[in-house]
C-alpha cells in the first residue's frame, strides 16, 4: 500500500481509538487508493486524505421528548457534515438504538463517495439518534421529531445541508420533521429535507428509489456478462423500504427474490414475492411488526427458518445483502463461495466487515459489487427531488425513473472506467472508490486547502 495511505490510516486509528465501525470504513475505502494517490504527489503535500478523513462539522445534541404516559425521555442527536465540496451536504438521519458516533462518522464518510459517485452537486452528511422508533406511539414519534427538528434546524437549509430518511426515519419521521422545519423557519422551503410525502413537496418514486437503483445497476453487471435479470433467482437480507423496491423491481423485470430474511429468521418461498398480494402484505407485516418475517410463511404456506441468515443457499444466483453493517463476516462470506453462487451485491451500508469483502474479492467465480454504488438510486432521486423543489414543479414517474436509471448506468460505467484505467481489471468496489473520490479531490484542490 502507498505509504501516505498507510501513515493517514494509522493516524486516523490513534485519533479515534473509540470508533471502530469508522475505522472500518476509512481503511475500506483508503486502501483501494494507491494507484491514484500514486499518481497525485500533490496530494499529500495538501494534506488532502487528512482533510478527508475529519469532518468538516459534527454537531451532537440533547433531544428530549415526552411518551405518551407524560414521562421525558432523554435521546442524543447528531448531525456529521462530512464534506460539502460538492454541493450541499446531503444524507440520511438513522433512528436506532445503536446510533453512536462511530456509526453516524462511518456513514457519513461513505456518503461524501456515494453521493460523489451519482456525478449530481451534493456532499456529504449523516446524522440520527439513538432512539428507538419501534413500540412507539404516532404521538410519540411526531414529539420525538419535533424535539429532534428544534434543534436540528438550525444547522441545516436548502444550500446548506438536506437530510433524508435512514433506518428507523421513514415517509412518517420526515413528514413530521419537515413540518417541524417549516413551522421553525416560517418559510416552505422544500429543499431542505427529502424525501418527504409528494403532497408535501415530495418525488415521485423516492421511496423505491435504493432498491430500483440497485436492480438497474444489476442489471448493468448482469449485461457485462452476456446475462439478463430475466429468470434470475435472489437472496437477501432486510425487507425495509430498500428490499421491498428489490422485491418489486425484480418482480417487474421477471426475477424472483425467493430468500429473505429479518431479525428472527428467514424465509424460503421458491415461487418468488412476485404478487402484488405478497408485496402489499410484506409493507403490512413490517408496519405492524418489524420485528418478525415469520407472519410471511405463515399467510403464504411456505417455509420460516428461525434464527438464521440465508447466506450459502445453493439455489440462487444473486445475494444481496440489504438489512445493515456488517451482515456478512468472514464465516458466512466463506458459506458464500462455498455455495457457489456467483454475484454478490452488497446494498445496505457496510453490510461486509473488511474481511469478508477482500476474501470474497479474491475468490475468481464471484463478482462483488459495492453498497455506494448499488444503494446510490436512494440518494439520487433525494436530490431530484431538491431539484424539484427547486424548480417548484414536480416531474412525472416516468422522468424520475428515466433519470434514476441513467445515473445508475453512469455509476457502474465509471467504475468500470476508472478501475481499467488503472489497471485493476475489473475491480467494482475500488472503481467506486476511485471515481467518488476523484471527483471530491478536484473539488477541494480546485477550492484551496481549510
Ligand atoms: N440514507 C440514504 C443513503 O444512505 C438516503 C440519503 C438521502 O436521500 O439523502 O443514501
Amino acid at each position: 500500500m502507498n505509504a501516505y495511505i498507510q501513515r493517514v490510516i494509522d493516524e486516523t486509528k490513534k485519533k479515534n481509538p473509540n470508533e471502530p465501525e469508522f475505522l472500518q470504513t476509512v481503511e475500506e475505502v483508503l486502501s483501494s487508493l494507491s494507484p491514484v494517490i500514486d499518481a497525485h504527489p500533490e496530494y499529500e503535500k495538501a494534506c488532502l486524505l487528512e482533510r478527508m478523513v475529519e469532518p468538516e462539522r459534527t454537531v451532537e445534541f440533547r433531544v428530549t421528548w415526552m411518551d405518551d404516559n407524560g414521562q421525558y425521555h432523554v435521546n442524543r442527536g447528531y448531525r456529521v457534515q462530512y464534506n460539502a465540496a460538492l454541493g450541499p451536504y446531503k444524507g440520511g438521519l438513522r433512528f436506532d438504538p445503536s446510533v453512536n458516533l462511530s456509526i453516524v462518522k462511518f456513514l457519513g464518510f461513505e456518503q461524501v463517495y456515494k453521493d460523489a459517485l451519482t456525478g449530481l452537486p451534493i456532499g456529504g452528511a449523516k446524522g440520527g439518534c439513538d432512539f428507538d422508533p419501534r413500540g412507539k406511539s404516532d404521538a410519540e414519534v411526531m414529539r420525538f421529531c419535533q424535539a429532534f427538528m428544534t434543534e436540528l434546524y438550525r444547522h441545516i437549509g436548502q444550500d446548506i445541508d438536506c437530510p433524508a430518511g435512514d433506518l428507523g426515519c421513514g415517509g412518517r419521521e420526515i413528514g413530521y420533521l419537515y413540518g417541524q422545519y417549516r413551522r421553525l423557519v416560517g418559510a416552505a422551503e422544500f429543499g431542505a429535507v427529502s424525501g418527504k410525502a409528494v403532497c408535501t413537496g415530495g418525488s415521485i418514486l423516492r421511496p423505491e428509489a435504493t432498491g430500483f437503483g440497485a436492480v438497474y445497476y444489476l442489471c448493468e453487471v448482469l449485461k457485462h456478462d452476456g446475462e439478463e435479470i430475466k429468470g434470475k433467482r435472489i437472496a437477501m437480507s432486510g425487507y425495509g423500504n430498500v428490499g421491498w423496491g428489490i422485491m418489486k423491481k425484480a418482480a417487474e423485470l421477471g426475477a424472483k427474490v425467493v430468500y429473505f430474511a429479518g431479525p428472527d429468521g428467514y424465509i424460503h418461498d421458491p415461487d418468488g414475492v412476485d404478487t402484488e398480494e405478497k408485496l402489499n402484505y410484506i409493507l403490512e407485516m413490517r408496519a405492524k411488526d418489524p420485528m418478525h418475517c415469520q407472519p410471511y410463511a405463515e399467510k403464504f404456506g411456505c417455509e420460516f427458518v428461525a434464527g438464521k441468515k440465508c447466506w450459502g443457499v445453493k439455489d440462487v444466483d444473486i445475494y444481496m445483502p440489504a438489512a445493515t453493517q456488517n451482515d456478512v463476516n468472514l464465516d458466512w462470506a466463506k458459506k458464500i463461495a462455498e455455495s457457489g453462487v456467483k454475484y454478490y451485491i452488497e446494498v445496505a451500508n457496510m453490510p461486509t466487515t473488511n474481511e469478508a469483502l477482500e476474501f470474497l474479492k479474491e475468490q475468481k467465480h464471484i463478482i462483488v459489487a459495492p453498497s455506494k454504488a448499488v444503494n446510490a438510486g436512494g440518494v439520487s432521486v433525494s436530490e431530484l427531488e431538491m431539484a424539484q423543489n427547486a424548480e417548484r414543479l414536480y416531474w412525472t414517474a416516468e422522468e424520475v425513473d428515466a433519470k434514476l436509471k441513467g445515473i445508475m448506468k453512469n455509476i457502474y460505467a465509471s467504475s468500470v472506467e476508472v478501475a481499467e484505467r488503472y489497471g485493476l481489471g475489473y475491480d467494482l468496489v475500488a472503481g467506486a472508490n476511485i471515481a467518488g473520490f476523484q471527483k471530491v479531490a478536484d473539488a477541494m484542490m480546485a477550492q484551496g486547502i481549510f
